[in-house]
């Protein structure tokens, strides 16, 4: 079997932790800054950091329209500013802020206040035990993170929710949007889930 080729958004933000993860689990990696790093990729990762800068630099670069044509054949996935940037409508964007539109969700920008900026939880994500042999409670690392305010299409798939049932992570067939940042811990179980979309 060949090695999936994973590309990830390398603009802004932790980039470089998802491709260590890809890498451990086998996946061919590249970093994604210009259009042409999208050709012969297999899959796509938007990483977290400032959604807003990440927006203007793919702007810039001319990246945006590749960025939806990518997304509308093949899997990606945003974890927090890149759940902001998949996403089709965001509460408390910054005026004019590029959202790619991709996925049928509704985000709100720093949604957990100043005081809880960052926090970490267990989430039950029942869809990980497609990936693991048991499923015990995934560790999430929140920073300023968004919330998934709405899913707003009948195929969004609510893949997580904190306990006052506030959705953090969906997936909508191809396309995964988490609100915080698996990257950041040795569970490597969500990047194996979302390998697991590839064809
Ligand atoms: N607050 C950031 C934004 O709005 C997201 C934070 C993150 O990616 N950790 O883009």
């Amino acid at each position: 079997m060949t090695k999936p080729v994973v590309g990830v958004l390398a603009l802004q933000g932790d980039f470089a932790e998802h491709i260590a993860v890809l890498r451990r689990l086998g996946a061919e990696t590249r970093e994604v800054r210009l259009p042409a790093d999208l050709a012969g990729l297999d899959a796509l990762i938007i990483p977290g950091g400032e959604s807003t800068t990440i927006g203007k630099l793919a702007a810039e670069y001319e990246l945006i329209e590749p960025l939806r044509k990518f997304g509308a054949a093949r899997p990606v996935w945003g974890t927090c500013a890149g759940a902001i940037l998949l996403s089709r409508d965001a509460t408390r964007a910054k005026h004019g802020q590029p959202l790619l539109g991709l996925m049928d969700i509704t985000v709100q920008r720093n949604a957990f206040g100043r005081q809880v900026d960052s926090f970490e939880t267990s989430l039950d994500v029942p869809a990980l035990a497609a990936v693991a042999d048991d499923n015990p409670p995934f560790s999430a690392v929140f920073i300023r993170a968004p919330m998934i305010e709405s899913a707003d299409a009948p195929d969004v798939e609510v893949l997580a929710s904190l306990e006052d049932g506030t959705i953090v992570a969906a997936r909508q067939g191809k396309l995964l949007a988490t609100s915080f940042h698996p990257e950041l811990n040795q569970d490597d179980r969500f990047h194996q889930y979302f390998l697991s979309l590839l064809p």
